[in-house]
């Protein structure tokens, strides 16, 4: 999963990419990386790390110009190594090209190879590096031909910015299965600056002001002769992801004109209604967990209490004594309130299991503290197929919902009961909120259900196909 940012017309816009990329930067923490342009040349850095860590006032007084795209990592494709970070940028003799991806393409291999057997030099293994090679052998002029025909050749999910010398290019994959949000600010001299960015709480911290969402299929050009938006590619259905709701974008975004933290909260409701439990109280699994948990207390009338105190301060490495020390991972990150917890029937409400190993140590977390009966409840359903459209899921073996029954699940994570949100609820929950834009029939639910909206080619290097079951 990433992040991406792109920013026209600012004179601080390295400075204002890397609050951007720091809005963003739950959205990919191995990498970041902001290309600019002064008009005449790009020029780029990139770094392993958090957002914090990879640019020092040093490294931002080398990126001149007034437009910036930037990006934030997490692998779905190709592994943590520098050469995968982006922004990715080509030269070539028609000048340079930068690009930050969030998705993830379903062709790539076959792409590459084909490529790669006319000659093309890959730096990375990333799947994204296909792209700029596609429009740097466009044969088209205007820069957006050119990435409109680099686009035809491609298949699968991407919110992509593009920069040049002279103009700055977001386009959204024709589903639409990653957000990108378009938004407004002036410069101190009342100068029109453009933004875009994955989504609009990197607008909130720089104070700029978003517009509207950028529609699937649309590609938007900003350049000295303002803003233009066309619709280059065939229309096809809207497949937004639902598991941006469920659990990857910020609580404080707005989604598909739905705030993320009013549909968990929603999901948590769904949930009381669908799975209640007898119980004394009901804590979240902090912080992802929250929202839903305030939604399924309040549904169900049950005290709400932060019974799990989750630490801030995890880094990324961490020094582990010796002589072992029992769930040692998940107690640096969390800690149970024995006080609260102890002697109550406890409902513990998390966004989502992947393998099921993190739920189970909470469960024996909470059980150690003291709680009688643990119930957990989890605000999607069974995360059973993997994400080939940017999340990074393991392979459908590890997932733990793919091979075992609820009940079984149930036992693997020595709860007392184990409940799920079902898909018509949870799909139902969204498409009914307040604004939204989608109906319940255009979320991509592939991670739920195994219906994959786009066909897949090869899997990216590495990744397993699902065993069975794929709709396309
Ligand atoms: P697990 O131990 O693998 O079952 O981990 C479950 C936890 O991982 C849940 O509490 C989720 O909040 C979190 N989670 C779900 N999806 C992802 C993802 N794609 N990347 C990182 N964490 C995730």
């Amino acid at each position: 999963m990433c992040g991406v940012f792109g920013i026209w017309g600012h004179p601080e816009a390295a400075k204002l990419s890397y609050l951007g990329l720091h809005a963003l930067q739950h959205r990919g923490q191995e990498s970041a990386g902001i290309v600019t342009s002064d008009g005449h040349r790009l020029y780029a850095h990139r770094a392993m790390g958090l957002v914090n860590d990879c640019f020092r006032p040093a490294d931002l007084a080398t990126l001149p110009g007034a437009s910036a795209i930037g990006h934030v990592r997490y692998s779905t494709a190709g592994g943590s190594h520098i050469r995968n970070a982006q922004p990715f940028s080509v030269d070539d003799a028609r000048g340079s090209i930068a690009v930050a991806h969030n998705g993830n393409l379903t062709n790539a291999d076959d792409v590459h190879e084909r490529l790669e057997a006319r000659g093309s030099i890959f730096q990375s293994g990333s799947d994204t590096e296909v792209i700029v090679h596609l429009v740097a052998m466009s044969t088209q002029r205007a820069v957006e031909d050119r990435i409109a025909d680099a686009l035809s050749q491609v298949r699968g999910a991407y919110s992509l910015v593009f920069l040049t010398e002279n103009a700055l290019v977001a386009v959204r994959d024709p589903m639409g299965i990653r957000p990108l949000v378009l938004g407004t600010m002036k410069t101190e001299h009342g100068d029109d600056v453009h933004v875009v960015a994955s989504e609009p709480t990197a607008f909130d911290l720089i104070d700029a002001r978003l517009v509207r969402e950028i529609l699937p299929g649309e590609m938007i050009v900003i350049d000295r002769h303002g803003v233009r938006s066309s619709r280059p590619f065939a229309t096809a259905p809207t497949r937004l992801c639902v598991f941006e709701y469920v659990y990857f974008a910020r609580p404080d975004a707005k989604i598909g004109g739905v705030g993320v933290y009013e549909a968990r909260k929603r999901f948590g409701r769904r949930l009381a209604e669908e799975a209640p439990a007898v119980c004394d109280l009901v804590i979240p699994v902090p912080d992802s967990g929250v929202p839903a948990a305030i939604g399924y207390a309040e549904r169900s009338g049950v005290p709400f209490e932060m019974g799990l105190i989750r630490s801030h301060y995890v880094g990324r490495t961490f020094i582990e004594p010796q002589q072992s020390i029992r769930h040692f991972g998940v107690r640096l990150k969390l800690n149970a309130v024995s006080e609260t917890i102890r002697g109550k029937r406890v409902v513990v409400v998390d966004d989502s299991i992947v393998r099921g190993t993190t739920s189970r140590k909470i469960v024996k977390m909470i059980r150690d503290a003291g709680a009688s009966e643990v119930h957990l409840r989890i605000s999607s359903p069974p995360t059973s197929w993997p994400c080939y459209y940017g999340i990074d899921t393991p392979t459908r073996k590890e997932l733990v919902a793919s091979s075992h029954t609820v009940a079984e699940t149930c036992k693997f994570i020595t709860a007392d009961s184990l409940s799920y949100l079902s898909r018509d609820g949870m799909l139902d929950a969204v498409a009914t909120s307040p604004g939204c834009s989608s109906s319940a029939e255009e979320f991509c639910h592939a991670c739920f259900s195994g219906q994959y909206p786009i066909p897949l080619g090869p899997p990216p290097r590495g990744r397993q196909l699902p065993i069975a079951g794929v709709a396309s």
